[in-house]
């Protein structure tokens, strides 16, 4: 039976990036998706790639070695992507401020950014509410892309490697190591070997290992999101990201006035439900609007909440029509995503000397996944426990 040097089990971004770094390094990778394709949060989310978003010193940097990475197999493969920006609107001169201070942040660390008139915004967004901006921070090497585009994509160019095999419809059941190396079960009774595996598992945190992945340390993260029919009537060139994303995003946190924010009672009102605002537009002219939030824990899984929730829905579309200054959006889809978040801002642990896991990404994973997993390929290649990596 073949033994492979790494099996993977999930074929989301955060395992899909990991065999294209695993096959990089030369390694034979086995690719296990219980579904016929994945499913999970990796193809329903708005595919905004925003380091500029992201924890200043940590985090930021490993979202610039996605697009890095990205940028490198545009040499040889063109991926449904680009390197369009990201504006974030200020709707009150407090978010304005915290946009002036990160400007201030960036211009000290060499990170490229610039502040945007009212004027200069709508350019960027059309329309958008002059009402309701108040200036804007752009940031040029952010990027946007369909995800379910990439994924599949991405997954055809490791394929064609010819190092990675891909089984999909394949739910793996158990993981055992013994002396010899590695053993996977499926629910078909496949049985595949190899000397490491990587569980990436997403939200499934039930099926392998549930004492170490389901703890109250995770919180599996409910979101509403919505698109809209194609339009030629808006034009967005970039991402965009609104006032109450400024107030959410772990960037914004190292501001100075952060700490002082006073928050009104309609902004209460939506972040009681974990809203802000985010648009991507996809090539057809369609627009990614989103999106909500609601946290279970992880050992509660069974009351996670299923349903579509037309209030939510309401509260986002009327906030959406606010900041862009529209009557009406006309909306196609309404669906929800889920994702694990863990209190450490992700999950990397080596469960046993070859059986190791990486989940709880949270809402960063399309943005991260590419540079996080060089580093876990980095570690499995020094033999090195996944515990070790540290990201602030
Ligand atoms: C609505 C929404 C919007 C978002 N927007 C953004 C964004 O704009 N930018 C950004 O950076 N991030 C965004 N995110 C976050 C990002 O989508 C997630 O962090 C990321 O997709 C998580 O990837 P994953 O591979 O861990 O999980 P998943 O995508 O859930 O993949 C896990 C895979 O593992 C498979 N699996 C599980 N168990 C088994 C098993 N036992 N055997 C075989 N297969 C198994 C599942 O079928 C699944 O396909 C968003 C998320 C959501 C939900």
């Amino acid at each position: 039976m073949k033994q492979y040097d790494l099996a993977i089990v999930g074929a989301g971004i955060l395992g899909t990036f990991a065999a294209y770094h695993a096959v990089q390094r030369g390694w034979s990778v086995l690719l296990l998706e219980s579904g016929m394709e994945a499913k999970g949060a990796s193809v329903r989310n708005f595919g905004q790639l925003v380091p500029s978003g992201m924890g200043l010193n940590g985090w930021r940097n490993i979202g610039a070695r996605t697009i890095h990475h990205l940028t490198e197999i545009n040499k040889s493969t063109p991926l449904p992507w680009k390197k369009n920006g990201s504006l974030y609107v200020a709707s009150d001169e407090q978010e304005l401020q915290l946009l002036e201070e990160m400007q201030q942040l960036n211009d000290a660390q060499g990170y490229a950014s610039r502040l945007l008139s009212v004027n200069e915004c709508c350019e960027l967004s059309q329309p958008l509410n002059k009402a309701y901006a108040k200036g804007g921070l752009f940031f040029p090497d952010d990027a946007t892309t369909e995800s379910p585009k990439l994924l599949a994509t991405l997954l055809q160019f490791i394929i064609q490697s010819g190092r990675c095999d891909y089984r999909n419809g394949s739910l793996v059941q158990t993981v055992e190591e013994n002396d010899s190396g590695c053993s996977l079960r499926t629910t078909d009774n496949t049985i595949y070997r190899a000397r490491d595996v990587l569980v990436c598992c997403g939200h499934q945190l039930n099926r392998l290992f549930p004492a170490i992945l389901q703890t109250p340390a995770m919180r599996i993260c409910k979101l509403q999101m919505m698109d809209t029919l194609a339009s030629s009537q808006v034009k967005l060139h970039c991402n965009l990201l609104t006032g109450l994303s400024i107030r959410r995003y772990d960037a914004f946190h190292s501001c100075a006035s952060y700490a002082n924010l006073i928050t009104s009672e309609y902004q209460q009102q939506l972040q009681a439900e974990g809203i802000h605002l985010l648009f991507t537009q996809r090539a057809d002219g369609s627009l990614i609007i989103g999106d909500s939030h609601h946290y279970t824990n992880a050992l509660d899984v069974d009351s996670l909440d299923y349903h579509n929730d037309q209030h939510i829905n309401q509260l986002i579309l009327t906030e959406a029509q606010r900041i862009l200054g529209v009557d009406t959006l006309p909306i196609n889809r309404f669906w929800n995503g889920y994702y694990s978040q863990h209190d450490n801002s992700i999950l990397a642990t080596s469960i046993q000397k070859n059986i190791h896991a990486v989940t709880g990404i949270g809402g960063k994973g399309m943005t991260c996944s590419g540079g996080f997993t060089e580093l876990v390929i980095e570690q499995l290649t020094k033999q090195q426990s996944l515990d070790l990596i540290n990201i602030v």
